[in-house]
C-alpha cells in the first residue's frame, strides 16, 4: 500500500492499518492532503480545511479508540471549536465556532480528527449545493452534474476519495439525497437520537446529524460515536445506544420489507426504477418477505413539509441580525435600516424565500389554513408509518426519483428542486430513520455512469435493524466497490 492508495479506504480498513501501526495518524493525514491537493480543485468539496489542526489532533489520538485517528469531514452547519461555521452563508462568512459541537466533542472523544468544513446549500436549503453562497460542488461521477445537497460538499468529498466519512444533516432528506447522487452511504438518524446541540438550526422539528461514509459497516461506527443522550439537547432522547456494528453479518431472511405502493410514481427514471426493481429481487433471493404497503398521504408530504420547514426556518434565522455576530451592514440610517440591509445583504434567494414563505404561512389570517393543517397532514403521515411498521420491519424506495442532474438544470426552479425530496422528506416529517446506499448505475448518453441509491426506512430508534439490511445487501452486491472514474488532469474537467 502506497500513501497514494491510502485515502481510498473506508474507514474500518483504515482502521485496522492504524491499529496495526503500519501507518501512523500523521501519514494519514498527509496522504489526504496530497489527495486533496490533486482532485479539490475539480470537485470543491471543503469551505475550509485546517490541516495544521489536524495534525497536532494526530499527535495526541490513540489509535485504539474506537475512530482513533480517523480524518473525519464535517458540514458546514456544525460548530467545531475555532473553525468557520458558515453554513456557505454571507451572512456567517466570517464567523467561528466558539464551542464544539455535542457530535464533535463525540468524536474527538473516541479519536477521530475533524479537519475540514464542507460545502452546502446555505443553512440547508436545497437538495443540490448550489444555493451555497461560496461555489459549487461537482459530482466526482461527472464534474459537470450536482452532488445532491445540501451535505453536497460531505458527500462529494466522501465519493472523491478526499474524506473517510462526513457528517451531514438532514432535515428533508439532505444526507440521503447527497448520498444517493454521489454514489455513498448516508444515514437519517431518528429524530432525537443524536445530540443537535451546536448546530445552526434550520427546522428544529426536522433536523438531524449522521454519518455519510464508504460503506455500512462505516455509517454503524460513526453512528456508534455520535448517538446517545445530551443533557445540553432537550429534544435528545434519553435512550441507550446499542452497538450498531452488532447485528450487520446477521442474514435477513424472514425479513418483512414493505414497498410502499405511493412510492412507484410516474416521472421516476426508468433506470432509476429498474435498479430499485433489482433490489428487490435481491432481497427476496435474500430470503426477505416482499409485503405492498401503503402510504396513503404521500402526496401530501411535499407541501406539508415546505410550509413547516419554512415556517420554523423563519423563526430561527431571525437570530442573524448582525448585532451580535456576522455580517452587518454599513452605516445604517436607522435600526429598521439596519436589520433590513443585513439580512438582504447577508441571505441569499433561496433563503428569503423560505423566510417569506414560514412567515407567511405563520401570519395571522393563514395560519389555521397553512400551518395548522400541514401540522394536522404531518400527524396523518406519521399514523401512515406507524400503521405500515405493524407489518413490515423496514419500507424500501429509491432515495431521489432522479439520478445527478446537470449543474443549472433546476437551481431557476424552485418547485421542481422541492420535488427531489418526494422519498425522503416524509421520514423527517415522522421522526423515523433512514439510510441510503448504493444500489446500481443509470447510464447517460455519453456512457456516463452516475449512481442510483437505495432507500430502507425504518422505524424510530430502528437504526441497527436498517444498518443490518443494507449490510446484506451491500455485502451481497459490489456497487459500494465501484469508484468514480475522476480524471488527473484539473483543467479541462471544469466547465
Ligand atoms: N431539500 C430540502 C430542503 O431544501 C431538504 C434540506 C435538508 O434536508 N436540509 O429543505
Amino acid at each position: 500500500m502506497t500513501a497514494l492508495d491510502l485515502p481510498r479506504l473506508n474507514i474500518a480498513e483504515l482502521q485496522t492499518l492504524l491499529r496495526q501501526r503500519e501507518v501512523s495518524p500523521r501519514e494519514v493525514l498527509e496522504a489526504l492532503r496530497s489527495r486533496i491537493a490533486e482532485v479539490e480543485p475539480q470537485i470543491d468539496a471543503y469551505l475550509s480545511i485546517d490541516f495544521d489542526d489536524a495534525l497536532k489532533q494526530a499527535e495526541r489520538t490513540d489509535v485504539n479508540l474506537a475512530l482513533g485517528g480517523v480524518p473525519i469531514a464535517i458540514k458546514d452547519i456544525i460548530s467545531v471549536a475555532g473553525q468557520p461555521c458558515t453554513c456557505a452563508s454571507k451572512i456567517l462568512q466570517d464567523y467561528r465556532a466558539l464551542y464544539d459541537a455535542t457530535v464533535i466533542r463525540k468524536l474527538r472523544a473516541v479519536g477521530a480528527i475533524p479537519f475540514g468544513k464542507t460545502n452546502m446549500d446555505e443553512f440547508a436549503m436545497g437538495s443540490s449545493t448550489e444555493n451555497s453562497s461560496v461555489k459549487l460542488t461537482r459530482n466526482p461521477w461527472d464534474v459537470s452534474r450536482v452532488p445532491g445537497g445540501s451535505s453536497g460538499g460531505s458527500a462529494a468529498a466522501v465519493a472523491a476519495d478526499t474524506a473517510f466519512g462526513a457528517l451531514g444533516t438532514d432535515t428533508g432528506g439532505s444526507i440521503r439525497q447527497p448520498a444517493a447522487l454521489s454514489g455513498v452511504v448516508g444515514v437519517k438518524p431518528s429524530y432525537g437520537r443524536v445530540s443537535r446541540f451546536g448546530l445552526v438550526a434550520f427546522a428544529s422539528s426536522l433536523d438531524q446529524a449522521g454519518p455519510l461514509t464508504k460503506t455500512v459497516r462505516d455509517a454503524a461506527m460513526v453512528m456508534n460515536a455520535i448517538a446517545g443522550p445530551d443533557a445540553q439537547d432537550s429534544t435528545c432522547l434519553n435512550e441507550a445506544v446499542p452497538d450498531y456494528t452488532a447485528d450487520l453479518g446477521r442474514d435477513v431472511r424472514g425479513i418483512r420489507l414493505g414497498l410502499p405502493k405511493e412510492y412507484m410514481i410516474e416521472g421516476i427514471d426508468p433506470q432509476v426504477r429498474a435498479a430499485m426493481e433489482k433490489a428487490v429481487a435481491h432481497f427476496n433471493s435474500l430470503g426477505a418477505e416482499i409485503i405492498d404497503v401503503s402510504l396513503p398521504h404521500t402526496e401530501y408530504a411535499i407541501a406539508s413539509y415546505y410550509m413547516i420547514a419554512s415556517a420554523e426556518a423563519s423563526a430561527n434565522l431571525a437570530r442573524f441580525d448582525g448585532v451580535r455576530y456576522g455580517h452587518r451592514a454599513e452605516n445604517p440610517r436607522n435600526v429598521f435600516d439596519h436589520y433590513g440591509r443585513t439580512r438582504e445583504e447577508g441571505f441569499g434567494p433561496e433563503v428569503k424565500r423560505r423566510i417569506i414563505l414560514g412567515t407567511y404561512v405563520l401570519s395571522s389570517g393563514y395560519y389555521e389554513a397553512y400551518y395548522a393543517r400541514a401540522q394536522k397532514v404531518r400527524t396523518l403521515i406519521r399514523r401512515d408509518f406507524a400503521e405500515a411498521f405493524q407489518k413490515v420491519d423496514a419500507l424500501i424506495s429509491p432515495t431521489s426519483p432522479v439520478p445527478a442532474f446537470p449543474l443549472g438544470e433546476k437551481s431557476s426552479d424552485p418547485l421542481q428542486m422541492y420535488l427531489a425530496d418526494i422519498f425522503t422528506n416524509a421520514a423527517n416529517l415522522a421522526g423515523i430513520c433512514g439510510i441510503s446506499l448504493p444500489c446500481g448505475f443509470a447510464r447517460i448518453e455519453n456512457g456516463t455512469q452516475l449512481p442510483v441509491g437505495l432507500q430502507l426506512l425504518g422505524n424510530a430508534l430502528d437504526e441497527g435493524r436498517i444498518l443490518q439490511i443494507a449490510y446484506a445487501y451491500e455485502q451481497s452486491t459490489d456497487w459500494h466497490k465501484q469508484r468514480p472514474p475522476m480524471k488527473r488532469e484539473t483543467s479541462n474537467a471544469r466547465l
